[in-house]
């Protein structure tokens, strides 16, 4: 018997009974005969969670089927089970497809069942779920009881684990120091942050990710769950301090049909609230966890349609934990709570079947038809079709439908970046979005430019704002996470929205105006790569890496009758050596960069050409990301994403030591997230006075580390809102930007007057900054206008580039990556 079995046993102050769902099907095992040990006693493994469940579907092949519907970052089966009676799964395709239908606005909501979908473990550490999984599946397939009739009337969709990358990490470290001790400061509750489990493999918070759609479980979640269309989604979640389950307080989402959310959170929440009752076990509800963000499960769920509800446990994480009361939380607990909540769900919902299928399909029908997205009926985007090409990719992970249009005329635009509303002739190539698709609610909560709260919870912040002694007001601020996201602002594109949808014709995806290697002329004096996307300098990037030796620009020049602006890509061939186009147009081939023959050298206008000074020499990139204990892992995780699976960058990752006592001569830029410790002296300040770049996700750190001199301003803290902010034109991290004006976000308070800024924002106070989210009347604008967002600060004879915001934050702010990688590919050059 293992030791934390026995020391476990000693802290059952009360004893949880998971088999009261009887009788039971004696031909289905129990997991505790499988694995040895009962729910919640130790933390189970990825491997014998898999033992459990295909042994459970084994034993019961009529009534579970087991759906293989992905693969985690390092390389776990993603997998859901489909439960229900025998009658049903015989029929599942059938389900499956009368579902398909709803969701399309089609079919007849009384010819089927309702799906309900219960998701555990997306946070790895939060354990009680992943646990949960083995005894919820193990009831659903033996019960004969109240359950069996349940899925007479419904089918349940399990997944045992959305993230087995964290989970695992976690296990495995903390299985290793575990002994079953409750103290409060026993070890095993001290993991270091690297071990930690709530995040994947690149150290996303998945719960978030619903906006940027960036991880791949994120993806492959999301487009099983699209295919199953379910009425109800639970994701199962710890630790807190007592139980939740909805209804949610505000700020609820408006693109979120309130009435239908309040009805059956309401109706459900009250049917948990009994089961709980009818155990002796605590809860709470209506407080703390809103439903305004889309990019959590339970939002994004509802968006397209399903009831979504978070459930938090109380234990789990560790096997038992002392209270300060005296009293022992343990898993087994957290386990039994969430297994009563689904269980009393799936109840529920099989007696509401009809009604909540009627309701479901009404939605879809109204997504459908137009009717719920009132006047904001369609979107176009405009801009390079390699930003857009991705725009399109990016609303498909979202489910959301979009194409290129020809070139065609509209009544109503609305423009994104003024005020200005009219007749708006949009070019060949744009990219449409119209609301009337089954994915409405999704696309208009991704895409619409500002957000929309409810007046009594906005009323209710500002009061407390303002101070007013309203004994109900809250304590603080009830913003839950970001409140500005809108996709175009995101991406940097202009964009409209419209009042009317007249037809359009769809023109199949352009393969842009790219020329490819082959087809390119040659030209005895080389060639420019003009900068208009990330895909560019990318395409530079490799060239360098591979030898091939370039400059860019940092004055306009006419050459031949071409003109090149600043920021333009030069490569020569008397630098170079003889076979360079053949690596250079292979580059740009790769990348889907242009490139173009030089016919000139000679400056036609202006005395600037290829052969002046004012062309600064690219030096081929060497980059590091600094990353480990004491640094923000979700920082470097964002960018260690970012390298590997959208930049494709070779990087080093860099432990913190070496910032102080290692070599970084050999690096020509090295990333450094908040959090990581140095000194304006010392081996990395030397470095960086002798030529190196260093970038900081977080200008803060840099004041700190007194690197720059910074005046702060006072201001109230943002929940990550969007604005409107300006490129300095005559900074090389503004190249690539077809306008200067740009969306930044802000979180937090870190307002500091800019000074060698090279995105700031006006200073004139007659501007709104305001594109996105939440700001504070009388306050925000008076901080933010003048102050700094992106900071270009000379250090010896090198430079320390630094971010007011994180750039690389979810993943989720696309127009910032051609500043992010000018400071690391541009940044070096001299
Ligand atoms: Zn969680």
């Amino acid at each position: 018997m293992p030791a934390a079995l026995l020391a476990g046993l000693l802290f059952f102050g009360r004893t949880f009974d998971f088999y009261t769902e009887g009788p039971y099907d004696s031909s289905v095992p129990r997991p505790e005969k499988i694995l040895g040990y009962g729910p919640g006693e130790r933390h189970t493994f990825y491997h014998d969670q898999e033992r459990v469940v295909d042994a459970l579907i084994r034993s019961a092949p009529n009534r579970a089927k087991k759906i293989v519907y992905g693969t985690s970052v390092e390389g776990r089966p993603l997998r859901v089970v489909a439960v229900s009676s025998p009658a049903n799964l015989a029929r599942l395709d059938q389900i499956r497809k009368e579902h398909e239908d709803l969701a399309q606005g089609k079919g007849d909501p009384n010819k089927t069942v309702p799906i309900v979908w219960i998701n555990e473990c997306i946070h790895g550490d939060e354990t009680a779920s992943f646990e949960t999984s083995m005894w919820t599946l193990y009831t659903l397939l033996a019960s004969r009881g109240d359950v069996a009739k349940a899925l007479d009337k419904a089918v349940v969709i399990l997944n045992p684990v959305y993230n087995p990358d964290g989970h695992e990490r976690y296990v495995v470290y903390y299985n290793s120091i575990s002994g079953g001790s409750a103290a409060p400061d026993a070890f095993e509750g001290m993991v270091p942050s690297t071990a930690t489990g709530r995040a994947n493999h690149y150290r996303f918070d998945m719960n978030r990710d619903r906006v940027a759609f960036s991880q791949p479980e994120t993806r492959q979640e999301f487009a099983e769950m699209l295919r199953w269309g379910p009425q109800v989604y639970i994701d199962q979640h710890g630790q807190v301090a007592s139980y939740f389950f909805p209804p949610e307080p505000m700020s609820v989402n408006s693109n979120v049909d309130r009435a239908r959310n309040a009805k059956w959170t309401e109706r459900l929440g009250r049917a948990t609230a009994k089961a709980f009752e009818a155990k002796g076990l605590g809860y709470f509800t209506k407080e703390d966890f809103d439903f305004y963000y889309p990019g959590y499960l339970d939002t994004s769920t509802t968006l397209t349609g399903a009831i979504g509800m978070t459930h938090e446990t109380d234990g789990g994480r560790r096997v038992a934990r002392e209270r300060e009361d005296g009293s022992t939380l343990t898993l087994t607990q957290g386990v039994f709570k969430h297994f009563t909540s689904a269980l009393a769900v799936v109840k529920e919902t099989a007696k509401g079947g009809q009604d909540i299928l009627a309701d479901y399909a009404r939605f879809k029908r109204r997504a459908v038809s137009g009717e719920a997205a009132g006047k904001f009926r369609r979107v176009v985007m405009t801009g390079d079709p390699r930003e857009l090409s991705r725009m399109k990719e990016h609303l498909g992970y979202a489910g959301v439908e979009s194409r290129f249009a020809q070139a065609f005329n509209q009544p109503d635009a609305h423009d994104y970046w003024s005020t200005a509303t009219g007749p708006q002739n949009f070019p060949a190539g744009s990219l449409v979005v119209d609301m009337s698709q089954p994915q409405a609610a999704m696309a208009k909560a991704l895409l619409e430019p500002g957000q929309d709260f409810e007046p009594e919870f906005i009323k209710a912040q500002v009061d407390r704002f303002k101070g007013t002694k309203d004994p109900d007001a809250p304590d603080s601020a009830e913003f839950y996470d970001i409140t500005g996201w809108s996709l175009p602002y995101a991406y940097n594109l202009k964009a409209w929205w419209c009042e009317t949808a007249p037809v359009v014709t769809t023109v199949q995806e352009r393969s842009s105006s790219v020329i490819v290697g082959s087809q390119l002329g040659k030209s005895t004096i080389g060639y420019a790569i003009r900068y208009t996307d990330q895909a560019d300098i990318l395409a530079v990037a490799d060239a360098l890496l591979k030898g091939v030796r370039g400059g860019v620009t940092t004055k306009a020049m006419r050459l031949g009758t071409n003109d090149y602006p600043a920021g333009t890509f030069l490569f020569v061939a008397e630098r170079n050596d003889d076979d360079y186009e053949k690596t250079l147009f292979e580059a740009c081939g790769k990348r889907g960069a242009r490139i173009e023959p030089l016919s000139s050298a000679y400056p036609e206008s202006t005395r600037y050409s290829p052969g002046s000074g004012s062309v600064m020499a690219l030096r081929k990139p060497s980059l590091a990301v600094v990353m480990g204990n004491g640094t923000n892992l979700a920082q470097s995780g964002a960018l260690w994403y970012l390298m590997e699976r959208v930049f494709m960058l070779p990087f080093t990752p860099l432990s913190s030591g070496a910032l102080n006592g290692g070599n970084l001569g050999r690096f020509s830029c090295v990333v450094l997230p908040s959090g990581v410790s140095t000194a304006s002296s010392g081996g990395f300040a030397d470095w960086l006075r002798s030529g190196g770049v260093g970038v900081a996700l977080d200008a803060e750190w840099a004041v700190r580390e007194s690197f720059t001199k910074l005046e702060p301003r006072k201001g109230e803290s943002l929940p990550g809102t969007l604005f409107r902010a300006e490129i300095d034109p005559a900074s090389f991290l503004g190249y690539g930007y077809a306008s200067k004006t740009i969306a930044v976000p802000f979180s937090g308070s870190p307002f500091f007057t800019a000074k060698d800024s090279a995105i700031s924002f006006d200073k004139d106070e007659k501007k709104s900054l305001l594109l996105s989210g939440w700001e504070w009347p009388d306050d925000t604008e008076k901080a933010l206008h003048g102050a700094a967002f992106l900071q270009d600060i000379s250090v010896g004879r090198g430079r320390l580039v630094a971010f007011l915001q994180d750039p690389t934050e979810r993943a989720m702010w696309p127009g910032l990556y051609k500043a992010l990688l000018n400071s690391m590919i541009v940044g070096s050059a001299g």
